[in-house]
């Protein structure tokens, strides 16, 4: 009896390793200090950061940048107001649309040396339902703030194209205080550390580790559900109760299907907000966008796509500009995979039945079109939203529902173990998918 106590113990601790990422120091990640007012009556968001940044990229830097996506024809754009810290030199708005904050140092920094530098700024929302903006009371507020751009031989400057998700960002931790008008329900990833009630407001004060991005949405007179699952709190938001109870009870089944399969989720809590969103969908890390007009089956697909997504691009990173296919195939793979955990085959094969006829109708018109059919291609590089969707999602769905087929369910899952394993918080590119899946 004893001995299978200890054996057991030493499986938990066995199994335990094998499926963790491998440590990451969270000392040596940038983290972000906020301090955030949404005005709705002038539909603005105002922000004061202190980014603490950690040099990891093995050069000694002179200047640090930083992707402003605000600053784009479909938002209303942000002003920054001031940017300041002890070794800041001076600081320029560049890229062609105005969308980098360039930030020259005084003294260059060293490798794995930090510093900190302050930015107050100013976001004008405008009237959308995309990733920033607002619509009938519902706020979204994604991508709004200054945020380093990723760096590999230089800094990155990120290009908001109009299809795909053209965000390539790093691990980092978040401090964040934001306050709102009390009559606004907030959904934000992250733990709620404190709210208290001031004036007419809300101060809410939320802390996120080891996140790629923060986000958050504000509705007006919107409802809170709540559950947990396996040491997971997640919560439901949206105007309407019933559907924030149907989106709780998909997002808490997706959450327990995937951290039993894949590894444990990766963050404390996990929010899913129905919201004005006319893409179906947008994965946060510990937050998702999901359009409320969905129902049913669609919302059910849409929530698991987007809870993948937690592993697939949350956990590992990897290029969603130049491979979009990596986590997008994953997370659609993933929703196939949900239903087959879930003993529902035929809606498993359903799934996999329109990703093939899409894939067909689109390979149909390539040929009309003469255009080249590649994975990886950049965002900039496919003619439309159509052939994005239809590479980057059904192909590699397909391609990896196939590798799927071939290995079987055990031997998928040891090796997508592995691949979470050594590539999470850091970014995998596709030769690191290659070592351990055999991709074409
Ligand atoms: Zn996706």
């Amino acid at each position: 009896m004893r001995k299978l106590i200890i054996l057991s113990i030493l499986t938990t601790l066995f199994l335990f390793i094998a499926c963790n990422p491998q440590g990451i120091k969270e000392n040596r990640l940038n983290a972000y200090d906020m301090e955030l007012k949404l005005d709705p009556a002038f539909s603005t968001l105002s922000g004061r950061q202190t980014v603490t940044y950690y040099n990891n990229t093995g050069m000694t830097l002179e200047n640090i940048k930083f992707n402003l996506y605000m600053n784009n024809e479909k938002f209303g754009g942000i002003k920054i107001l001031n940017v300041y810290g002890a070794n800041v030199e001076r600081s320029e708005i560049t890229g062609e649309g105005k969308n980098i904050l360039d930030v020259r140092l005084i003294k260059p920094l060293g490798k794995n040396k930090r510093t900190a530098i302050s930015i107050d700024y100013i976001v004008t929302l405008t009237e959308n339902k995309l990733r920033t903006g607002y619509y009938d009371g519902r706020y979204n507020l994604a991508n709004f703030f200054p945020i380093v751009c990723f760096y590999s031989d230089g800094f990155i400057e990120g290009v908001y194209y109009p299809w795909g998700d053209p965000f390539v960002n790093e691990a980092a931790n978040f401090n964040v205080k934001i306050t709102l008008p009390s009559e606004y329900e907030l959904a934000h990833a992250g733990q709620l550390k404190n709210k208290r009630a001031a004036d007419k407001n809300i101060v809410y004060t939320i802390e996120h580790r080891k996140a790629r991005d923060f986000a958050l949405c504000a509705i007006l007179d919107g409802k809170t559900v709540k559950s947990s699952v396996g040491g997971t709190e997640v919560i439901s938001v949206a105007k309407n109760p019933t559907q924030a109870e149907a989106a709780l009870n998909i997002a808490v089944s997706a959450i327990k299907t995937f951290s039993e399969y894949f590894t444990p989720y990766p963050y404390r809590t996990f929010t899913v907000v129905c919201t004005a969103y006319s893409a179906a969908g947008m994965e946060y890390p510990g937050l998702i966008f999901i359009d409320e007009r969905l129902k049913d089956r669609d919302l059910e697909a849409v929530i698991i796509h987007e809870t993948a997504h937690q592993w697939w691009y949350g956990l590992v990173g990897s290029d969603s500009v130049n491979h979009a296919w990596m986590d997008e195939g994953l997370a659609e793979l993933s929703v196939m995979l949900y239903y087959i955990l879930n003993d529902r085959r035929s809606d498993a094969d359903r799934y996999r039945f329109y990703a093939e006829a899409g894939l067909n109708s689109f390979k149909e018109l390539s040929g009309y079109l003469n255009i080249s059919i590649d994975m990886n291609k950049s965002l900039a590089e496919f003619s439309s939203e159509y052939e994005y969707i239809a590479v980057a999602y059904h192909m590699a769905f397909l391609m990896f529902a196939e590798i799927y087929d071939e290995m079987g369910g055990k031997a998928f899952q040891r090796a997508i173990r592995g691949y979470i394993r050594r590539y999470g918080y850091r970014m995998a590119t596709p030769d690191d998918l290659k070592r351990v899946l055999p991709l074409q």
